[in-house]
């Protein structure tokens, strides 16, 4: 199918910047497949909620779950409408005004999640975002629950950087950012230039120790690392710390912050440089001074990230 024959189809986004967001426990508080649940009962409820904990911890993956907890529930069109308008009920609630500033600086947001596309699409809706990355449910005539598209790639682990290489094909972005708060989410970071863990609701250990980045509410986005962090070195550029061997420059490097050991921000002493290193780089404590860290630099030019 051509990219402006899909549903949601974005024109625009080539050359530009992709924020990607996961839905459940990120743009909402809720768990849309434990909602689910719960009308049907305690015990479903009770049942469904311990598998999606354990998978989104990665102890299970989804696939050993994702058919399980949808046979378990068999949830009606009117259920997974409901879960819809939750949804807006339980927004994260800097989300709208945080789009609208990233919008302004040229953020494209999409949903990337392992959730249900028709319970997602009316809280896409309230925040304008036009395109939904998720599962589709299906139903007979009287909005009864048949099955769930089996094929779609969140349906499985691995599945979320599976649709974001699709999605990099598609829009040929110049960055892309995935923020999530769960083990599926943070799959994507070989995907992406950066992963923000994202805390709000659940904080994953797991999840935390991995991110980039590790936000406590979408607003930190605006405030944090998105705005006042240093210029980012080079159009789409990497940059790569190595402890010696052959360089294109050999400064004093002085990191600023640490966000893991993937990624982190860095100063480097007199250049008048700054930004983001992602990969390659060990973990680093702040303000530690690294005089005979070498820094390679591919690509040339800088602009902000944000
Ligand atoms: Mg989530």
């Amino acid at each position: 199918m051509p990219p402006e024959a899909r549903p949601g189809f974005v024109r625009g986004v080539k050359h530009g910047k992709l924020l990607i967001l996961d839905c459940d426990s990120t743009l909402s508080s809720l768990e849309g497949i434990d909602e689910l649940g719960r009308v049907k009962g305690a015990e479903v409820f009770a049942q469904v909620e311990a598998m999606t904990h354990d998978a989104m911890n990665g102890k299970l993956p989804v696939e050993a779950v994702f058919a399980r907890r949808l046979e378990i529930i068999q949830p009606t069109a009117a259920e997974v409408a409901e879960v819809g308008q939750a949804y807006i009920r339980t927004i994260e609630p800097t989300a709208v005004a945080t789009l609208t500033t990233l919008r302004a600086r040229g953020w494209t947001p999409l949903i990337l999640s392992g959730g249900f596309r028709p319970a997602i699409r009316p809280l896409a809706d309230h925040l304008g975002i036009a395109r939904v990355e998720a599962v589709d449910l299906f139903f007979d005539a009287q909005g009864r629950y048949v099955d769930f598209d089996r094929s779609y790639p969140t349906t499985r682990s691995g599945g979320k950087p599976e649709v974001i290489a699709q999605l990099k094909r598609e829009f040929q972005p110049d960055q892309v950012v995935m923020v999530g708060d769960g083990v599926s989410d943070l799959e994507t970071r070989t995907e992406v230039d950066l992963f923000i863990g994202f805390g709000r609701y659940v904080v994953r250990e797991k999840v935390k120790a991995g991110a980039g980045h590790y936000a406590m509410a979408l607003s930190d986005l605006v405030d944090g690392l998105l705005e006042r962090g240093p210029p980012r070195v080079g159009d789409g550029a990497r940059c790569e710390i190595f402890g010696g061997g052959s360089t294109r420059m050999s400064l004093p490097l002085r990191v600023e912050a640490v966000a893991c050991g993937h990624a982190f921000l860095f100063n480097l002493g007199g250049s008048g440089l700054a930004g983001l290193v992602g990969g390659g780089g060990g973990r680093c404590d702040p303000g530690r001074s690294l005089p005979q860290t070498t820094v390679r630099i591919s690509g040339s030019g800088r602009r902000p990230l944000g």
